[in-house]
């Protein structure tokens, strides 16, 4: 007889994996224990032949469940005789001394579980939390370690007879699930007037679908958070809750009843259909399509519309008595703030702005916005990286040389902890300028070092001096004695890239809307080389530098940039003055900027490629006032989906510097020659031909073999597939991100990988 203990890290507690073992324990007769541990790792002990236990070590690997994902099996052989009568599940243990396990993110309802919520004689008939091993909820009911219901905010749900049975018995698929509820034991659904006074009603989510299709407006509480929703079809609910939400323009998410139903409003590739259907469950940003019938206002002035399928049975249940193809299923998160958890405060903030809720008694112990996934030519671009990946590390194939994490910068921001080969990213924090969201921010990432048990030695930060997490980062290197390291934006960006992919050097193309320099200037459309080995960056070239006329006013009304860029070579005084009803202050505030041009030298300069795009969108009349993050650049990328190159303009390069006037003067000066589309389009072509010329230059005068876009510009289909097409003839490799945002939420996984190689 044999006695081992194994200890499994990786993915292995809210994933059935305890039932799993006893199965294969039994299955190879032996004897023994398995219990979750502490730090989020299965420890199992086992009695019996050699040769079963080698047997029970192949189907660990080869059989797990689905949702399980094993780092390191750690065979210890022990001394002793036999201890055991049989092979039982053991209360957890609160011992953690292993690092790097982590608990599942949320999963979208099984096939399963749909298919008894719709069987009448299934006890869970109708149930609208109805869940098992392989799915529901789990970061965002998870309060701490290990993963016990009563850890969770199931704790306040008592088990009927009828589910612990289940919960008990090792050949049910409930076995030891812990989310296990029915309509009789577990959380419920209750409809509200917007005061919060109940309305008596037997089904309350069903009627929440007739009264969403009727033009209501109701805040629903889901897994980690609250959606505002309504109607898709009709104006009027739209218009009111652009109105109360004050979000004038930027596009809503929603959330459509079956795959069948987005096909009739929207294209949908193969792989576009594997992401909607998958258990994360993102919303995918997809093409209207030629019959595209829903209103306009939810996705104004854009060739896309991001999309998702009902990912609980209560979502499934709000389409039963309707014939809605989707609705509207936006975060409720007041200006500046994060989603709304709590009960109360969704009465306070969102009172005002919905007719109706929909709670249920369930607390929310983790936030977690949706996920957002676009496909450039089937590559994964993600958006925003939240429900159903966090807190899932991305593996990278180099061990970090210590335990780091990254604050990020301050919009669509994230935090990182970087742990040997594995990079855990929170889910979506959003833009870190107040308490609400600094705390936020540190709340998830310090939950994060807890659930993976890190020895954190290092926290890095953005250059910025006066970002809101630079501070925070200096608070908790001194609070917890960790090294401080400060990373130029664009060189995290390209780091994480870099770590990414497992590359030692590259040329960065880094495109977005702002960082602080190393000179203290705004950059945003820099090539960059990067190296392991210097551990640092080089600036090899970027855009021109174009004035910045009143600093953030320029980034919000783009006249001003293209005002800017232009003043030198055209008399520009009467289209600004055609143009007065853009600028808030009319023809007094076009006297002050051209003023100020006059004296350029004490304006602030940018060399972002994000502002180029802005300015672009404003000479063509596309976008005036920039109301939410990327509006004019994400508008302009539309209208140039339809667009051929009838400029033909040749990308001109000074030195290390790619010319953007000569460029926008062209446009300029042909506005009304040519249509929109065909201009935006050239624009497009002028920068991608630019950047990737000037890239693969670099490459080649430096010996380098890969060249990477990164930034959140590089969401752009338009801008990277060009780019691609140019380096790859130049026989060099073109590489974006594939696991990591490459806007800002992917900033804190690039700084954690510079502090990690950084000197110590
Ligand atoms: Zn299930
Ligand atoms: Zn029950
Ligand atoms: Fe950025």
């Amino acid at each position: 007889m044999v006695r081992v203990k194994i200890r499994v890290t990786g993915i292995v507690q809210g994933v059935g994996f305890r039932p799993f073992i006893y199965r294969i324990a039994l299955k190879n007769y032996l004897k023994g224990y398995v219990r979750n541990r502490g730090d989020a790792g299965v420890e199992i002990l086992l009695e019996g032949r050699e040769e079963n236990i080698k047997e029970f070590l192949r189907d660990l690997e080869e059989k797990k469940p689905p949702l399980a994902q094993i780092y390191e099996i750690i065979t210890l052989s022990l001394k002793g005789g036999k201890k055991y009568e049989a092979f039982t599940i053991l209360k957890s243990s609160e011992e953690a001394e292993f690092s790097g396990s982590v608990i599942p993110s949320d999963i979208a309802i099984c096939d399963e579980c749909l298919k008894e919520l719709r069987d009448p004689e299934n006890p869970r008939y109708e149930y609208f939390f109805i869940t098992c091993t392989d799915c529901g909820p789990r970061y965002t009911i998870i309060g701490r370690l290990p993963y016990d219901r009563e850890n969770t905010t199931m704790r306040e749900f008592l088990m009927c007879t009828f589910c612990n049975s289940e919960y008990v018995n090792p050949l049910n698929r409930r076995f030891h699930a812990q989310t296990v509820a029915c309509p009789k034991c577990g959380p419920k659904a209750y409809l509200t007037t917007r005061e919060g006074e109940l309305i008596e009603n037997k089904d309350p989510i069903r009627e929440v679908g007739k009264i969403l299709s009727e033009g209501f407006i109701v805040a629903i509480k889901g897994y980690g958070g609250f959606h505002v929703a309504t109607a898709t079809t009709k104006d009027e609910p739209l218009v009111r809750l652009r109105e109360v939400k004050h979000r004038r323009q930027k596009p809503f998410a929603i959330m459509a009843r079956s795959l069948e139903a987005i096909k009739s409003f929207a294209e949908v590739s193969v792989k576009e259909a594997e992401l909607l259907t998958s258990y994360t469950r993102p919303i995918v940003l997809l093409n209207k399509s030629e019959n595209y019938y829903l209103s306009d206002l939810i996705a104004p002035s854009l060739h896309n519309i991001g999309v998702m399928l009902p990912y609980t049975g209560l979502h499934y249940m709000l389409f039963d008595k309707v014939d809605e193809p989707a609705f509207v299923m936006t975060s409720a998160n007041p200006p500046n703030q994060p989603i709304i958890r709590n009960d109360d405060e969704a009465l306070r903030r969102l009172g005002e702005t919905v007719d109706y809720f929909l709670f249920h008694n369930r607390q929310i112990a983790h936030r977690c916005d949706d996920s957002v996934i676009r496909l450039h030519n089937n590559h994964q671009v993600f958006l925003r990286r939240s429900r159903g990946y966090a807190p899932a590390p991305i593996i990278l194939r180099e061990k970090a040389k210590r335990c780091t994490v990254g604050l990020g910068g301050e919009l669509n921001n994230t935090g990182c902890v970087l742990l040997g080969n594995k990079a855990f990213i929170s889910q979506h924090i959003g833009d870190v300028e107040n308490i609400e969201t600094r705390d936020f921010l540190e709340n998830a990432t310090k939950h994060l070092i807890r659930l993976t048990n890190s020895r954190v030695e290092a926290v890095a930060c953005d250059l910025h001096p006066k970002f809101t997490t630079t501070k925070l980062a200096q608070d908790l290197a001194e609070e917890n004695d960790w090294q401080l390291i400060r990373v130029q934006h664009h060189y995290a960006h390209i780091a994480g890239l870099m770590a990414e992919h497992g590359v030692n050097e590259i040329i960065g193309v880094c495109c977005d809307g702002y960082g602080y320099g190393l000179d203290g200037e705004a950059w945003g459309g820099e090539i960059l080389f990067c190296t392991q080995e210097s551990l640092d960056f080089k600036r090899l070239a970027h855009l021109q530098k174009q004035p910045l006329i009143g600093g953030d006013l320029a980034t919000r009304y783009p006249l001003r940039v293209a005002a800017g860029m232009l003043h030198k070579k055209a008399d520009i005084q009467n289209w600004l003055l055609q143009n007065q009803q853009h600028f808030p202050h009319g023809e007094r505030e076009i006297e002050i900027i051209l003023h100020k041009l006059g004296k350029e030298s004490s304006t602030i300069k940018t060399t972002s490629c994000g502002r180029v795009l802005d300015a672009v969108a404003a000479v063509l009349g596309i976008c005036y006032e920039r109301t939410y993050e990327g509006e004019p650049a994400m508008k302009l990328e539309s209208a140039a989906i339809k667009g051929k190159d009838m400029l033909k303009l040749e990308p001109i390069i000074n030195g290390h510097v790619l010319d953007t006037t000569q460029m926008l003067l062209e446009i300029f000066e042909n506005r009304e020659k040519c249509s929109k589309a065909d201009l935006a389009y050239s624009a497009h072509l002028y920068l991608a031909r630019g950047l990737a010329t000037l890239a693969v230059e670099k490459a080649l005068e430096n010996n380098v073999k890969t060249v990477g876009f990164s930034g959140g510009v590089a969401c752009n289909e338009i801008l990277a597939l060009i780019m691609r097409k140019i380096v790859e003839a130049s026989g060099l490799k073109f590489l974006v991100h594939e696991v990591v945002p490459p806007g800002d939420g992917g900033l804190s996984f690039g700084q954690a990988v510079v502090a990690s190689i950084s000197p110590f």
